[in-house]
């Protein structure tokens, strides 16, 4: 039985809102039932055996009921975003060799290569369709969710999710944050990622709690919603914090304060995804009174580390790991690094994704001998075993002068200048120092420049920390999470 099938039990409670709508848990699953019954009659089987389902939708109720129907079908979802170019959504439904693309209304308009439908031509049959017909037995192994890597080092692999996998990674966070049917939770995340789908909206429905859909993350609106209504959970990537905090320092003394009172109605503000800057940290401390619990994880391993819920939540760390699942600090010879040293995290548990969809050898090699799964990201321990994320081998550990210099942290240096507002920080060939160190700034002010802030930072930082240049942007490249793309940045220097 799939888990989503328990959550009949909470019955005529809300489940999801957006604007214009507002469906209980009952109204969710009977329309995700005639979902599963509309793909079976469309694709004449009796059982999808994992075939590959897209659909594109906006944040609204219809988008779990497409992912529902076709999980109760036997197929696998393949969540497409609003928030990437046409070349690209067609990339994923080509790859991933989808059978059908189901279009929500908006989006009705687009051609596509694959057999496709619009969400009101799904809608207006199944009022016809009977919810007694019976449905295909799930085997818990098979494979449920398709979310494709952002591709930074070559094409998107997609990444694929067994219900098993789902079930471990949420069971375990309505577990660590203890979710419960009472929590409520304005979603802000895009729903083709691992964070907005699984730790937003999968676990608060596990929970029987309620989801509250803002399709487009608008910093005003936010506020303005908080005020409007009590909401006791937020998860949020650290630009989403960081526009949140911008927003309250335009607002008046009076508005301040109205914005203040309304985070007292939260009992749990989450960031993850990308490193969260102690400053935006403790800035949002200062706005609402939380300390952000902090925790990290990808897409092929769901979360792993997490700051707890009860007990010490540290600035600048990622926390623990989460309870069943084994993460190690190995070195380049996957040997463990002694405490206190810097080293790949690998992970293994029920939490790990089935593998890479046809890419055997990129799935084969991102596998130790003894089932770890090699996540490029580096960390260290301090002596109480918190992880402190130092960035991605590939591109945030940069080997300059002999010295291996995590990005990460020059830029939380650069950010304790009052005047830049944004920092990211890459490491480029080099004849003589192997790489270079490059930072790129978005300032404040135009009293900033590359020499008063290299003199800066010589007091702040080791010298062969120091970056050999300093480039002044407006903006930066950024992904559909928010992240900033580094390969784009070290492209501009080219
Ligand atoms: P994605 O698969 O798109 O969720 O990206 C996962 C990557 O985001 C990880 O491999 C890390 O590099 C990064 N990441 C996730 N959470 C954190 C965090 N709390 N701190 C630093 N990096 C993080």
């Amino acid at each position: 039985m799939l888990w989503i099938e328990k959550t009949a039990q909470f019955g005529a409670k809300t489940a999801l809102r957006d604007e214009t709508q507002k469906w209980t848990y009952q109204e969710l699953f009977s329309k995700a039932q005639k979902v599963a019954i509309f793909l079976l009659e469309k694709l004449q089987v009796p059982h999808l055996q994992g075939a590959r389902i897209a659909y594109l939708f906006p944040s609204c109720p219809e988008y779990v009921a497409v992912q529902w129907g076709i999980w109760l079908a036997g197929g696998m979802a393949v969540p497409l975003s609003p928030l990437h170019p046409k070349t690209e959504m067609e990339y994923f439904i080509q790859d991933s060799e989808a059978s059908l693309l189901i279009l929500h209304d908006n989006f009705s308009d687009l051609n596509f290569s694959v057999p496709s439908i619009s969400w009101d031509i799904v809608e207006g049959s199944l009022e016809n369709l009977q919810n007694s017909v019976g449905f295909p037995e799930i085997a818990l192994h098979s494979p449920a969710l398709m979310i494709y890597t952002s591709g930074t080092t070559g094409k998107p692999k997609g990444v694929m999710l067994s219900h098993k996998n789902l079930t471990f990674q949420i069971e375990t966070l309505v577990k660590a944050w203890e979710w419960q049917k009472t929590d409520k939770i304005l979603h802000v995340l895009p729903l083709h990622h691992i964070h907005g789908i699984v730790n937003a909206l999968l676990c608060a429905l596990y929970a029987g709690a309620e989801v509250v859909f803002l399709p487009k993350f608008e910093p005003q609106k936010v506020w303005d919603i908080w005020q409007r209504e009590p909401f006791s959970v937020f998860m949020a990537v650290p630009t989403i914090y960081n526009r949140l905090i911008a927003e309250w320092q335009k607002a008046t003394e009076n508005e301040k304060r109205a914005m203040q009172a309304a985070c007292q109605n939260m009992r749990l503000m989450i960031s993850g995804s990308a490193a969260l800057p102690v400053s935006i940290l403790e800035k949002w401390q200062k706005i609402s009174g939380h300390f952000l619990l902090e925790r990290y994880g990808m897409s092929e391993i769901g979360m792993a580390i997490s700051n707890p819920l009860h007990g010490t939540r540290k600035a600048g760390f990622v926390g623990l790991p989460l309870p069943n699942i084994e993460v190690r600090l190995v070195d380049e010879n996957n040997q463990p690094v002694l405490q206190g040293e810097a080293g790949e995290i690998q992970v293994k548990g029920e939490n790990v994704f089935m593998g890479y969809w046809k890419r055997e050898q990129a799935t084969a090699e991102s596998f130790t001998d003894d089932g770890f799964f090699k996540t490029g990201d580096i960390a260290m321990q301090d002596t109480d075993g918190y992880y402190k994320i130092l960035g991605r081998k590939s591109t945030d550990i940069i080997k300059t002068a002999g010295y291996k210099v995590s990005a990460i942290e020059i830029e939380e240096t650069l950010r304790l200048h009052s005047e830049i507002s944004d920092c990211a920080v890459v490491g480029i060939a080099d004849e003589d120092k192997g790489e270079k160190i490059i930072a790129f700034v978005i300032a404040q002010s135009s009293n900033l420049n590359e020499n008063n802030l290299k003199d800066w930072l010589k007091t702040q930082l080791a010298y062969y920390k120091v970056p050999a240049q300093i480039i002044f942007l407006q903006d930066f490249p950024r992904n559909a999470m928010g992240k900033v793309i580094k390969t784009e940045l070290k492209n501009l220097l080219k």
